[in-house]
């Protein structure tokens, strides 16, 4: 118990030993006949001590070669980024602090230029991640009002958020127009009343309504919202700055490009295809945006130094053009041949270590395999890449070797095709075919009878 108390302290050791001791009472007073011996009773008690001594958030290998895996954590940060961070907590900093003044300053001014300059916009502002930004700028333009959205938009991004219970925690009344697959103009013009306030397009992010469809495009939205006096606001979701195209994106424009086709702000996350750390951004107009600094939303949604750092060094990367320093810009983008060449070596890695086991049915090939964004952004565009597929009869099925994967000291969370599971390269880091080999080895050499060197 003493290695128990030094990790997690002798009251919650405590806790747990009670935790299991109730458990065994409740059992048996519900059914008498349940078995209960002092052995059963003292494995119970050290296997969940075990899981509570270590920590839960920790590192994994995404093999899925899904790039923006919310699951997984999302976006990866740049170097740099990591770099600011570090030098943030560890030193006093200017978080809020002007040098020129020797007085108070504000903490978006390390980012708001930034996202500005990026984006063209006339002004921003951040707060903790994209769900925030839209409740702080409903309920800071709309509340009280109504504000009109497609049928074709009234979408749920997981994670509980539902366009209709975000607008109905705004305080602004939702006016739905249109059908799921078609929205005209004059959907719009006849919704519109003394009492509306905003026109929301909202990026259905992670589905697609195809076949016989249509939608108000922006110039259109901007041009009704000009006329009418209301407010034209587009939820984007995945901030995309730079076009990416070239890596086989299309049909999704930037922020930028939102902006121009006459968006009066636009909201989107920082964590996405962005490639930062979590944040929500509103870009837009300055008129606007200046109407949202006052919201004592603003404050419960305040931004912490650790994310402007990381934020600040991302858009500073984006300045410079260095895409590929940002990890999430740098997957997408990466090329066919590269990612063969890797798997290649990783197939042979794993030949060779293969040949060293007991195993005697060893199933290992290159094969071609589609990634994607995640993240809610492209849903339908797959990135050709590479991954090494693996079958080993001899330890059970594809379900049962993906999980003693994902059991292994680093987990390895593994994509699967057919009966056999795979490992995307585009998603895997450096270091991270050492730790496949290792993950291997935790379930192969597990016990010394179980190990098999074969002889040379
Ligand atoms: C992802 C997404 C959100 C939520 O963003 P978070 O940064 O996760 O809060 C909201 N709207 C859209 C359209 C999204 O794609």
């Amino acid at each position: 118990m003493a290695e128990y108390e030094s990790k997690i302290g002798r009251e919650t050791v405590k806790t747990l030993i009670s935790e299991v001791l109730n458990s065994y009472r409740l059992k048996i007073k519900m059914e008498s006949d349940t078995a209960f011996d002092e052995e059963s009773i003292s494995n119970d008690i050290k296997t969940l001590l075990e899981i509570k001594s270590v920590p839960t958030l920790r590192k994994v290998v995404n093999a899925t070669g899904v790039v923006l895996h919310t699951n997984l954590g999302r976006a990866l940060l740049a170097k740099d980024a990591i770099d600011s961070v570090n030098r943030v907590v560890t030193s006093y900093n200017t978080l809020e602090y002007s040098i020129k003044d020797a007085a108070r300053g504000q903490r978006g001014d390390h980012v708001e230029w930034l996202l500005c300059e990026l984006t063209g916009a006339e002004a921003a502002i951040v707060v903790n991640n994209n769900a925030g930004a839209v409740v702080l700028a409903l309920s800071a333009l709309a509340k009280d009002k109504e504000t009109i959205v497609s049928r074709g938009e009234l979408v749920e991004i997981g994670g509980s958020f539902r366009i209709p219970d975000i607008m109905a925690l705004s305080g602004t009344k939702l006016i739905e127009v249109g059908t799921t697959n078609r929205t005209h103009i004059k959907d719009y013009l006849s919704a519109i009343t003394e009492e509306t306030a905003l026109l929301l397009k909202v990026h259905p992010s992670n589905y697609r309504i195809q076949g016989f469809t249509s939608s108000v495009s922006r110039e259109e939205l901007s041009a009704i919202s000009k006329k009418q006096q209301l407010i034209f606001m587009e939820d984007m979701g995945s901030g995309m700055l730079i076009n990416m195209a070239q890596a086989g994106l299309d049909g999704e424009p930037t922020v930028r490009e939102c902006l121009q086709s006459g968006c009066d702000i636009v909201t989107f996350s920082g964590d996405k295809l962005l490639g930062g750390p979590q944040i929500g951004a509103i870009v837009g107009s300055s008129e606007i945006i200046d109407k949202l600094r006052t919201h004592p939303l603003l404050r419960a949604l305040r931004v912490d130094k650790m994310t402007l750092a990381a934020f600040e060094s991302t858009l500073r990367l984006y300045l410079k053009g260095d895409y590929d320093e940002i990890p999430t810009i740098s997957m997408i983008r990466k090329s066919e041949i590269e990612l063969k060449k890797r798997a290649n070596t990783l197939q042979k890695t794993l030949k060779t270590y293969f040949a060293n086991t007991k195993l005697r049915s060893v199933d290992i090939q290159l094969v071609t395999a589609f990634d994607t964004v995640g993240g809610g952004a492209f849903p339908l565009s797959e990135l050709q890449g590479y991954a090494v597929a693996i079958r080993l009869p001899e330890m059970g099925s594809a379900g049962k070797l993906a999980e003693l994967l994902r059991n292994a000291p680093t987990p390895i969370i593994t994509g699967a095709h057919e009966d056999k599971i795979l490992f995307h390269l585009r998603t895997l880091q450096t270091g991270d075919e050492k730790l496949i080999i290792n993950a291997f080895d935790s379930f192969l050499n597990a016990n010394d009878d179980q190990k098999f060197k074969r002889e040379k």
